[in-house]
């Protein structure tokens, strides 16, 4: 009953899409994306896809995204909107940092990526292009997936931080007490591991196309760099998703090793009141600004 309900939910949700969309404009990017797809179809094999493809997407997109965040620390304009001031970037740090992201990346993640050809073929997931989900379906699959990836990573990144663990394995990541972009995936090859379980839970669960791999996972990067980036921006338009957490809300975190353990969203914090400290140095900090 409840599952012929949800279906019914999703069908009618999938025509008042389809009714919307009918009213945008053609996307003129849509001929040359589909080319470009059916090209990469017909030269490469899925395997290849799969496995080099994904690595390719997730090196280029993490140095990118950090890429904003490194400049800014030559940028003096950019000194006003730094969160924690008192500790700028330094080169050596970046640097150790860096050396330790091409260890995991290529020692811990890639053997994962090599995983997701056969994890594809085991369930069936397509890659032509005539399968290919609409934008706002897969929006919305991407959206599913950070929700449950936000409360994996509240749960098990609050348990990195119980005492008799947290020098263990968690520790390597809070190296740095002000964070920057490029730290974002900094850590203790276990936490690599457990951390990132939360990522491929949504996959298993809401692929429908080899598509949402690349799109989910590019969403994650800029979140999770965004939010380790050490920058409050004015005008960041990802401040405009309801719920959303933020730099300075991870930020804390890693002033204070204690509290906001949620990744994406403020929900489980608000409700396990571990946003408490957070809220209140904010509130202290306004009040010694009115006082002023
Ligand atoms: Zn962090
Ligand atoms: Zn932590």
């Amino acid at each position: 009953m409840a599952t012929n309900e949800s279906v019914g939910i999703f069908s009618s949700a999938s025509l008042a899409v389809e009714y919307v969309d009918s009213f945008l404009p053609e996307n003129p990017l849509q001929e040359p994306f589909k080319n470009a797809w059916n090209y990469m179809l017909n030269n490469y094999t899925k395997f290849q896809i799969a496995t080099w493809g994904s690595l390719i997407v997730h090196e280029a997109l993490y140095f990118l995204f950090c890429l904003p965040g490194f400049l800014f620390q030559f940028i003096p304009y950019m000194r006003k909107h730094k969160i924690q001031k008192d500790k700028p970037e330094t080169l050596e740090n970046q640097w150790k940092c860096f050396k330790v992201l091409l260890f995991n990346h290529f020692c811990i993640q890639l053997p994962l990526i090599c995983g997701t050809y056969y994890f594809t073929e085991y369930f069936n997931i397509p890659y032509d292009w005539e399968r290919m989900p609409r934008w706002c379906m897969l929006l919305a699959r991407c959206f599913g997936c950070a929700v449950i990836e936000d409360t994996w990573h509240y749960f098990l990144h609050r348990l990195l931080h119980h005492k008799r663990i947290y020098k263990y394995i968690h520790k390597i990541h809070h190296e740095f007490q002000a964070p920057f972009g490029m730290e974002t995936e900094y850590a203790h090859p276990l936490e690599t591991l457990i951390l990132g379980t939360g990522f491929f839970i949504g996959i298993v669960l809401l692929c429908d196309h080899v598509i949402l791999l690349w799109a989910w996972v590019t969403i994650r990067l800029i979140e999770t760099i965004d939010v380790h980036s050490g920058y409050d921006i004015p005008l960041n338009p990802l401040n405009l998703i309801p719920f959303y957490a933020g730099s300075r809300h991870h930020d804390f975190h890693h002033m204070n090793f204690v509290g906001n353990y949620a990744s994406t969203f403020t929900w489980w914090d608000r409700i396990f009141g571990t946003d408490s400290q957070f809220h209140a140095y904010y509130e202290k900090k306004k009040m010694g600004k009115k006082t002023e």
